[in-house]
């Protein structure tokens, strides 16, 4: 594996026509079953939500921040440097819509002194225009499934649809759990705010994202169901989770969110808030006492019995879609 560059690869990807997604065998061969990871406990964690709200950029700093810390740590990890890693920012690469996995995993040191290995988790093409409701529910569930760190990516704040989508996927995943046998909760469900626009009134960071996360789930701010339903904010994000947490975000600046072509994602081009929050969200979601090995049948999520689990949540997905477009 060392002579091959480092790179996101597909674990599951959607067929271009039926939108089914497949299970990549060929990156559990490389990644999961490797030597390295096969009996070793692994923490995935993935980040869904819609498309171009700067998903893969977070990804990449968060991969940036880990790998700084494998090679021993010290000074600015936010490297003014351009950020590279998964694709990000769309346009220039083909559209694809898949579940993907960086191929390095990086080593954290747990609080008990055990060694796991992180795995970046991205969702490509999930809630765009080109994907089918399925599909993206489909994508979405699994990657809870799969993830002991879900971070769901959400633009100002949560609106109706936001939640909607959420029941929607926590329902399926819970389905496709015990048809395979799984525990259908993430241990830790992160509601990452992007570009929050209210600081005077709840601070950027996770203290802010406490007391708004209390606010929201008492059902405050989020008017109905869209659908007209009543929606229920608790059940719905605690259906899904162990543990629910939130961040707040500031705007990036006008070179990261106004598509200037000379943005690179290198940290003298973001606004300082933003760069210092972010520094402040990698350490804070990353923090190795705070990272949760998932348990399966009371044994640590290794790599081998990740790839049973991606295996059997394959198959499950294949024979049960969920019924959302008839
Ligand atoms: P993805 O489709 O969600 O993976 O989004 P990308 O990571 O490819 O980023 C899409 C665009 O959003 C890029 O131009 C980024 O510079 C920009 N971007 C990154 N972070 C933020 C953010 O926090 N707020 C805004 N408004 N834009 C961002
Ligand atoms: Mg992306």
């Amino acid at each position: 594996m060392a002579a091959e560059e480092d790179r996101a690869m597909p674990l599951f990807a959607a067929d271009p026509d039926s939108g089914e997604l497949r299970l990549q065998e060929a990156t559990l061969e490389r990644v999961l079953l490797s030597d390295q990871l096969r009996d070793s406990p692994v923490i995935p964690i993935s980040i869904t939500g819609a498309f171009r709200r700067g998903k893969s950029f977070l990804l990449n700093v968060l991969l940036r921040y880990l790998r700084s810390q494998s090679a021993g740590g010290g000074g600015d990890w936010l490297e003014d440097a351009p950020l590279t890693g998964f694709p990000w920012r769309g346009g220039r690469q083909a559209h694809t819509r898949d579940l993907q996995l960086w191929s390095r995993p990086l080593p954290v040191t747990l609080a008990d002194g055990r060694t796991a290995h992180v795995l970046l988790v991205d969702s490509q093409g999930a809630f765009d225009n080109v994907s089918t409701p399925t599909e993206s529910v489909v994508m979405r569930a699994l990657a809870g499934l799969l993830s002991g760190v879900q971070v769901l990516n959400v633009s100002r704040q949560p609106q109706s649809d936001d939640l909607q989508q959420a029941r929607l996927c926590a329902e399926y995943a819970r389905l496709l759990a015990s048809a395979a046998g799984a525990p259908h909760r993430t241990p830790r469900l992160v509601l990452l705010v992007r570009d929050w626009a209210f600081p005077a009134e709840e601070p950027y960071g996770a203290e802010g994202g406490r007391h708004i996360l209390g606010h929201w789930l008492a059902g405050g701010d989020i008017e109905d169901g869209g659908d007209g339903t009543d929606i229920d904010t608790a059940a719905d994000w605690g259906l899904a989770a162990e543990e629910l947490e939130c961040f707040l975000l500031p705007h990036p600046g006008a070179a990261a969110a106004g598509g200037d072509p000379e943005f690179s994602g290198a940290a003298s081009q973001l606004a300082p808030e933003f760069a210092e929050r972010l520094r402040e969200f990698a350490e804070w979601l990353l923090d190795a006492a705070r990272l949760p090995v998932r348990e399966i049948d009371g044994r640590p999520l290794t790599g081998a019995a990740l790839a049973a689990l991606c295996r059997s949540l394959s198959e499950h997905a294949a024979r049960l879609p969920p019924q959302l477009e008839a």
